[in-house]
Parts: structure tokens; C-alpha cells; sequence
């Protein structure tokens, strides 16, 4: 065979991979079946499915020499991954932090998978860099900071921390010596995902000190400022204060203005966590919570929880564009032809990544289409829900934590008798055995709580009653029976 007929031959035999028209609406047909099936029946789908074989059926379809049909394959899916356990499109999803899957950002997903756009690079995808630039330039005046501020969006909370970490520690000359005289702040409800970010930023070994906090969960800016001072007299460098904007523990807000202010008067940086509560700012009772944003040095705050996307989107702005770009810009010889433009800053320089997932798409059209007024509603409707369930709960006879802030509620029943943490946790399991709801747990001060977390724009009353009669029930037959 000539080296002509060799490459036709191979041209033939990877024809697969770009299906003709009557192909791609067969297997289109299919997907959109399914997807209108999952989307009709989501209403009355459980948040958690027991399932002991955990999705293990999927080993029996090895990726192989040939492809398998559609159906077969979305059978695989229906079945092996989208049964088992927790189900986060549901509106029943009250633990962790809900976020949902908005159906128009899985369409900005799939046009920006079917075009491939290239987002890392102004000179290669000019318009879809602007796209993202101008949501985070949205996102900037949200949260009050000013014309120039640079962000990213990212896959996450956790890597939006992470760039913000970096980019302090780069700012506050924390070179390799000074780390171990160098001293962070936050409270002991600050995000795991900062923790991480420290460790993988080089700052393991810096003195990482857990400000107490008030009856609310929430720092006490006296104990921070005196904190600061003993550390400074002792010689050591306080470089960063990390304030929440919500925990995700209990939805407890720093005190962010006080914050800011302390950070100013010691010349330190001050990263605000809004990752769970950033897009409360929509409503004019979150805006008044989070007062005090605008004075951090960098924020992180997730569409994929408060504006209710798919799961891989969160932002981090920062203020310092100089600083953002010191600590990611990078220049390499084969990227020369892109170092010509310098009209809009490129995600590749504010960043971990170059090539990227197109990400500004799933987000522009949902705000696009619907226009910000139903965000407002749906996120002051999780406030007004969040207030509902705290005052029933009461009424049930459960112990509660503080008054909720935003939209998290810690609540436990103590019964007369017996132990408080076995009660609990069994009155979790009777709720995520029924399935329709389902709610987390979390330890308070080494205390067993149930926890509720209302964030999913398919979370109405409905799904409310749904847990409150689920408690009366599980009570009674957990606690009251025994009592
Ligand atoms: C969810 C969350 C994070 C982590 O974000 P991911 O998107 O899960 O990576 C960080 N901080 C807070 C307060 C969060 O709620």
C-alpha cells in the first residue's frame, strides 16, 4: 500500500468521529430524549437514591476497539450515575451548598463545545475573552470594587481561592524565608478548600492563627486586631486575613467592614470567601449582609452555587491588576503571535491554565435570556424560605442555632434521654433513606448538627414542607416514641 492509500485508508477508518447530519440528529434525538425525560420528571425525582451498587455497573461496559449504541449508553448513564445517591439537580438537595444546573447554561455549554472557541487567549478567541472579561467586570461592580479590577472565571471556589492566595502571598513578598514568621487570620469556619490552597501556595509553614468567633459564628474583629498586634510585637509579619462572606458550616458573614478597616491600618491583605454567599448581593438584604466586600483585596465568589449553574464555575476578582498578573503571566516562545495584542487581558495571564474550558457561554446566556430580575426573586425567595423553615423548626421542638444569616440553618433535637449525636444522626439517615429530601450533617464545637442549605432555584415551599414533615415524622418515631 502507497503512503497515498495508507492515509485514505486511515482518513476512512476515523470517519466515526465526525458523524453526518442524519447521524448527529439520531444520536441528538436520543440525548434530547433523555434530557426531557430527566427534566420532566425531575419534579417528583428523589435528592438521594441508596444504592449499594454505586454506579459499579459501568465496569461492564470497558472502553473497547468499537463503539456501543446510544441507548446502551445512556441506559448506562440513567442508571449507573444518575441514580445512585445524591441527585443536585433535585430541589429537594438541602445539604452541602445546592446550586442546580440551569437548562440555558447547558446550552451556552454546548455551542461553546460545538464551535470549541479558544477562551485562554485575546489574539485566538477575542470575542470570547471579552465575553468573560465582561462578566467579571459585571461581577467587579456587584461587589463594589472598581473599574480596572481583574478576575478570572474558574472552575471553582477552590481554585478561585487558590489564585488569591497566591496572588497575596506573591503581593506581600512572602518569600521562602519569611514563611515561617509570616501569619494568616480567619476563623475556624473558614472553607477547607483555603487550607488546601495555603499548602499547595508554599505557605504550609506559616502560622495560621483561628480568630475566635461570636455567638453566630462570626469573627470577632477585637480578638483579630489584638491577635495582630501580640503578633507583631513578637516579630512575626501578619500578612493575610481570610473573612467568609457565609460559611458554609452555618451562612455566618464576617464582619467584612471591620475587617477591611483592620487590614488597611496594618497594610495586610484581606481575601473575601463569598464563594457560598457572593450572589446574595442581587438582593438589597444581601448587599446590606455583605457590607464591607468592597474593602478586600480579592474575592471568590461561585456561579455554581448562587447563580444556580452546572457544576464548574466559579470567579475570583482582584483588585491589584499588577499583582494579578505578576504572580500568573507568563510568556513562552511559541506563544509569540499572541503577545502582539494588548487590548483585553487574557485568561491564560490571570490564571493556572491555558487552555481552557469556554466557560463564559453557560453564564452569559442564562443572564442574557432571563435577564437578572428572576436571580433576584429566586435568591431572596431562599432567604424568605430559609426564615420559614428556621421559625417551623422551633415549633417542632428543635434547639437551633443562631438566626440565619443567608440561607444555612443548624438545628438538632435533644431528647430527654439518651444521646443527643446518635439521635441526630438517625433522624439524617430515616430522612436520606425516604430520599425526597435530603439534608447534611456537620459538628458545631464537637456537636452533632443537622444542617439545611437552601440554594437550589428548584428549592420552593414545596420541598420545605416536605423536610418539616419529614421531621415531625422521624422524631416521633426517633425520640418522642422512646421519650
Ligand atoms: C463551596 C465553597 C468553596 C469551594 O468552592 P468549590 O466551588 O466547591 O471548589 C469555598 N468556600 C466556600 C465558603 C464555599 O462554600
Amino acid at each position: 500500500m502507497t503512503r497515498l492509500d495508507k492515509i485514505r485508508q486511515l482518513q476512512q477508518e476515523a470517519s466515526a468521529l465526525e458523524p453526518e447530519a442524519s447521524m448527529r440528529q439520531a444520536v441528538q434525538q436520543e440525548v434530547q430524549k433523555y434530557a426531557h425525560e430527566f427534566l420532566e420528571a425531575i419534579g417528583t425525582m428523589n435528592a438521594f437514591n441508596e444504592d449499594d451498587a454505586k454506579g459499579a455497573g459501568l465496569n461492564a461496559a470497558p472502553i473497547g476497539e468499537t463503539g456501543r449504541s446510544i441507548t446502551s449508553l445512556i441506559d448506562l448513564v440513567r442508571k449507573e450515575v444518575d441514580h445512585p445517591a445524591l441527585n443536585p439537580a433535585s430541589g429537594g438537595h438541602l445539604g452541602y451548598i445546592p446550586g442546580g444546573g440551569l437548562f440555558y447554561a447547558a446550552l451556552g455549554d454546548y455551542l461553546a463545545d460545538i464551535t470549541n472557541r479558544y477562551a485562554g487567549v485575546f489574539f485566538a478567541g477575542p470575542g470570547a475573552v471579552r465575553m468573560e472579561n465582561m462578566l467579571l467586570e459585571w461581577m467587579a461592580g456587584l461587589a463594589g470594587y472598581p473599574a480596572g479590577t481583574t478576575g478570572n472565571l474558574t472552575s471553582g471556589g477552590s481554585i478561585a481561592n487558590l489564585i488569591a492566595i497566591c496572588t497575596a502571598r506573591d503581593a506581600m513578598g512572602i518569600i521562602s524565608t519569611q514563611i515561617p514568621r509570616a501569619v494568616i487570620y480567619s476563623t475556624a469556619y473558614a472553607h477547607h478548600s483555603l487550607e488546601k490552597a495555603i499548602r499547595i501556595a508554599g505557605l504550609g509553614e506559616c502560622q495560621h492563627r483561628y480568630i475566635p468567633t461570636d455567638k453566630a459564628f462570626r469573627m470577632d474583629a477585637l480578638a483579630l486586631e489584638a491577635q495582630i498586634q501580640q503578633d507583631k510585637t513578637e516579630g512575626l509579619k501578619p500578612f493575610l486575613i481570610i473573612g467568609s462572606a457565609g460559611t458554609t458550616d452555618t451562612g455566618a458573614v464576617d464582619p467584612l467592614e471591620r475587617i477591611g478597616e483592620i487590614s488597611a491600618r496594618y497594610g495586610l491583605w484581606f481575601h473575601a470567601d463569598a464563594a457560598y454567599g457572593g450572589f446574595f448581593l442581587l438582593t438589597d438584604e444581601g448587599k446590606e449582609k455583605l457590607r464591607g466586600i468592597a474593602s478586600s483585596d480579592s474575592v471568590t465568589m461561585d456561579p455554581h452555587k448562587g447563580l444556580f449553574l452546572p457544576y464548574g464555575s466559579g470567579a475570583v476578582l482582584i483588585k491589584n491588576r499588577i499583582q494579578h498578573l505578576a504572580t500568573h503571566q507568563y510568556q513562552a516562545n511559541y506563544m509569540q503571535d499572541a503577545l502582539t495584542s494588548t487590548d483585553e487581558l487574557s485568561p491564560a495571564d490571570l490564571s493556572p491554565e491555558l487552555t481552557k474550558h469556554f466557560r463564559g457561554l453557560r453564564l452569559w446566556l442564562p443572564l442574557q435570556l432571563c435577564g437578572l430580575a428572576p436571580f433576584r426573586a429566586c435568591l431572596q425567595e431562599k432567604l424568605e424560605l430559609t426564615r420559614y423553615f428556621y421559625e417551623e423548626i422551633q415549633k417542632l421542638g428543635y434547639e437551633t442555632g443562631p438566626e440565619p444569616e443567608l440561607s444555612v440553618v443548624i438545628f438538632r433535637r435533644i431528647p430527654k434521654t439518651g444521646d443527643a449525636d446518635t439521635v441526630n444522626q438517625k433522624i439524617a439517615d430515616a430522612i436520606r433513606a425516604d430520599g425526597r429530601v435530603f439534608i447534611s450533617t456537620t459538628r458545631i464545637n464537637g456537636q452533632f448538627m443537622l444542617r439545611f442549605a437552601c440554594l437550589s432555584f428548584r428549592t420552593h415551599l414545596y420541598h420545605v414542607e416536605v423536610l418539616l414533615e419529614q421531621l415531625k415524622m422521624h422524631t416521633h418515631e426517633v425520640v418522642v416514641s422512646i421519650e
